[in-house]
């Protein structure tokens, strides 16, 4: 198969629609439009088709305003009295509706001259979203709304209301309505007007359809993603990552590899350099990975640890025996956040053995990207960290022999395939893969079946476990002394802002604002805010302030979820941990306890809490195992409650959750076998479907 067709048509010529064609084709997405989506993976029209809604919303009841509930979302229509600008901390418009038995208002920070205009006195608005009870009434901070001239304009919803997954400045609306498009164009492809034998269910486009256009009929099903579309759809999805994982470990096994030697002399002179010992655990992974590199075949070897185990060491291990062997070698991380402190990481321990470490992130300037493209390209600098995204364009590297994947949960299977070009021709470079994300061991093989497997079973010594407590928010007060008390000894503490919001806008204003009241609330303590929309340059000076110890409180976004390594910090709060899921929370609480200091983690909710969130958050109190914590959200996952959808997001698939979908995949495996046998045309049609990169599966 080939997807270059309407790649190169440009716009005014009017070629036919495919699913192959550019976002930019279809009305509503001009380039400043597609360059918002790209970061989401959202470039291609059939892109748009697998974007599923993460939840939905029941916009088909209007509730009365003096009916809304604190937290609680609710669809509420009435007539406008009064929209007017503020003038706080950042100007702001304050809306008033009234639905002639209360008013509630309405707050936005972003807006523009002409919605301002459109809010005339008299007209009605309604408008969605989750209401805050103050003490002078109900509010909605940017709710999603319209406006006419009369109620009977805007009725409530006859379906149920999608929610996608978004980028800064695209509207749902916006997203929705381009999805409508890129279905109709599926309608006309011949890909997904056959169906594939053998799977059940809905046919794809009908499931597709289902969760893009919920009637709303079996909303039970569907909130609780057991909905027979999306079980189709899952198994899919997880059928074709069986095969893409079939497709890897047959290239690597076919291809040649250079033998590295050396990754044990390495070892120790790394482990001189070192402030502290390695573990036996780390040791023996360390040698695991010497045994497969100088095999002469490609390693594709994972290493599974829980959080701050030290697995930064053992890739560094590796790094500076390619290095020795005159080879260069990528660490590649999901964040600029985590790109930038491997980079510190390795320069402190690598550069004082004669190792140059290169840099490469999204927000260098041109001229400094393109000598650092230019540096790797001749082979010069030995080391190379990068944010995942970087290492999948137009990089290149002479002597490329490792490559590291960091926090492999954010990166998938497709993404591993693509890294085969990056080295030079006729090489397959080694991969190390790293993962934090503790899965149940039953599961490790059936989810990573092409890779060997490594596990750090072993914390560094002198760790006190990080002690937990729950309690309700009721009890700020309480936990604002602690955190005063513990800084004044000279402590570290982050405080996490949790929202159930797909809008990373919103996600920093809220950190902002308890960054604001934090401070004004602990005026002794030196806060500090770190957030995805920060620019680069401020994350990592507010990274450095908190690891100098220029800050003792971090008022951060989920961000610091993975790989942030400040051993001093030792206190966590999170706030509103009822919303997150287990793997989350664990992934979070990782963050402290990695020095000698004994750590909190004070879990925070907002009463009154459902019975899973109280289960999730009781397993969090009782066990700091990440395969216990992993095992527990297996079983803890049933029915029963809506929770975010794809916790886990393991191996950057779109819609399974290997672990929650877990059972599917014994009966795909052998469906897989079959298909890899019996059917390569199908199966190469499902790879290209879900993992894309067509063109590259047309060489196998
Ligand atoms: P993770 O496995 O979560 O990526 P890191 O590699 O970030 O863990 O290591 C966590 C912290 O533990 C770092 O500060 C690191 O320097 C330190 N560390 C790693 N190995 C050891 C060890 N054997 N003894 C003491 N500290 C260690
Ligand atoms: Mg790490």
């Amino acid at each position: 198969m080939t997807d270059a067709r309407s790649r190169t048509a440009r716009p005014g010529s009017k070629p036919p629609l495919t699913l192959d064609t550019e976002l930019t084709f279809l009305k509503g997405a001009g380039p400043a439009v597609a360059s918002r989506l790209k970061p989401l993976g959202l470039e291609r029209v059939r892109d748009l088709l697998l974007h599923l809604p993460i939840r939905y919303e029941d916009r088909r009841r209007i509730v009365p305003i003096n009916e809304v509930a604190h937290g609680v979302e609710a669809l509420v229509c009435g007539k406008i009295v009064s929209a007017e600008v503020r003038f706080g901390a950042k100007r702001w418009l304050r809306v008033v509706i009234d639905d002639g038995r209360a008013s509630l208002v309405l707050r936005f920070f972003h807006f523009n001259e002409a919605q301002k205009a459109a809010m005339t006195d008299g007209r009605w608005l309604r408008a969605f979203g989750g209401v805050r009870v103050t003490p002078s009434g109900p509010e909605i901070v940017h709710p999603e709304y319209r406006i006419a001239d009369s109620a009977l304009e805007l009725p409530p919803e006859t379906r149920l209301t999608p929610i996608y997954g978004l980028a800064t400045g695209i509207t749902q609306t916006r997203v929705r309505a381009l999805i409508q498009q890129a279905l109709a164009v599926a309608q006309t492809d011949a890909d997904y007007k056959a169906d594939f034998p053998g799977l059940g269910g809905p046919a794809t486009l009908d499931a597709l359809r289902t969760l893009h256009e919920p009637d709303g009929r079996d909303l039970g099903d569907l909130l609780l993603d057991r909905h027979p579309a999306q079980i189709r759809l899952v198994r899919e999805e997880l059928l074709a990552h069986q095969l893409c994982m079939r497709l890897l470990r047959k290239q690597s096994k076919s291809a040649p590899g250079t033998r590295i030697e050396g990754v044990l002399a390495a070892e120790a002179r790394l482990q001189g350099a070192l402030p502290f010992v390695m573990t036996g655990a780390q040791r023996r992974v360390v040698s695991e990975i010497a045994r497969d590199l100088a095999a002469g075949k490609p390693m594709l070897r994972l290493v599974q640890g829980d959080v701050g185990s030290g697995k930064t060491v053992v890739a560094a291990s590796a790094m500076l025996g390619a290095a020795q062997a005159g080879l260069q070698s990528v660490l590649m991380a999901p964040t600029e956040l985590l790109v930038e402190q491997h980079a510190r990481t390795l320069n402190g321990w690598l550069s004082p053995l004669g190792v140059e470490v290169g840099l490469l992130t999204g927000k260098m300037k041109k001229s400094e990207r393109d000598e650092a493209l230019r540096r790797a390209a001749t082979g010069a600098t030995p080391v190379w960290v990068g944010t995942h995204a970087l290492f999948q364009g137009d990089m290149k590297l002479k002597k490329l022999g490792l490559i590291v994947v960091d926090e492999q949960h954010r990166f998938g299977v497709g993404q591993r395939l693509a890294l085969r070009d990056k080295g030079p021709a006729g090489v397959t470079p080694h991969q190390l893969i790293m993962s934090a994300t503790p899965i149940p061991r039953t599961l490790a093989q059936t989810v990573y079946a092409d890779l060997d497997v490594s596990v750090i079973d072993e914390l560094p010594p002198g760790r006190t476990p990080v002690q937990t407590v729950v309690l309700s928010n009721e009890r700020r007060f309480d936990v604002l002394s602690r955190i005063g008390e513990a800084c004044r000894q000279g402590r570290q503490a982050y405080w996490v802002c949790t929202l159930i919001e797909e809008n990373s806008e919103l996600q920093a204003q809220a950190a902002e604002e308890t960054y604001r009241q934090l401070r004004e609330e602990l005026p002794e303590l030196k806060v500090g805010l770190v957030h995805g929309r920060l620019k680069a340059a401020e994350k990592e000076a507010q990274m450095r302030a908190f690891q100098s110890g220029a800050t003792q409180l971090l008022v951060a976004t989920t961000v610091i979820e993975v790989g942030v390594d400040v051993p001093n910090a030792s206190i966590m709060i999170i706030d509103n941990a009822e919303r997150l899921g287990l793997s989350q929370l664990h992934q979070l609480r990782g963050r402290v306890g990695r020095g000698a200091t004994a750590s909190q983690c004070l879990l925070m909710y907002q009463p009154p809490i459902g019975q899973g969130s109280k289960a999730r958050l009781e397993v969090m109190r009782t066990t700091n195992d990440g395969f216990v914590i992993a095992q527990k959200d297996l079983e803890l996952r049933g029915p029963g409650e809506l929770l975010g959808r794809r916790q886990t997001g393991l191996v950057g698939m779109k819609i399974a959750d290997p672990v929650r979908d877990s059972g599917y995949i014994g009966g795909l495996q052998k469906l897989a076998d079959d298909w890899w046998l019996k059917a390569p045309k199908e199966a190469q049609r499902l790879i290209s479907r879900w993992i894309g990169d067509a063109d590259r599966y047309a060489q196998v």
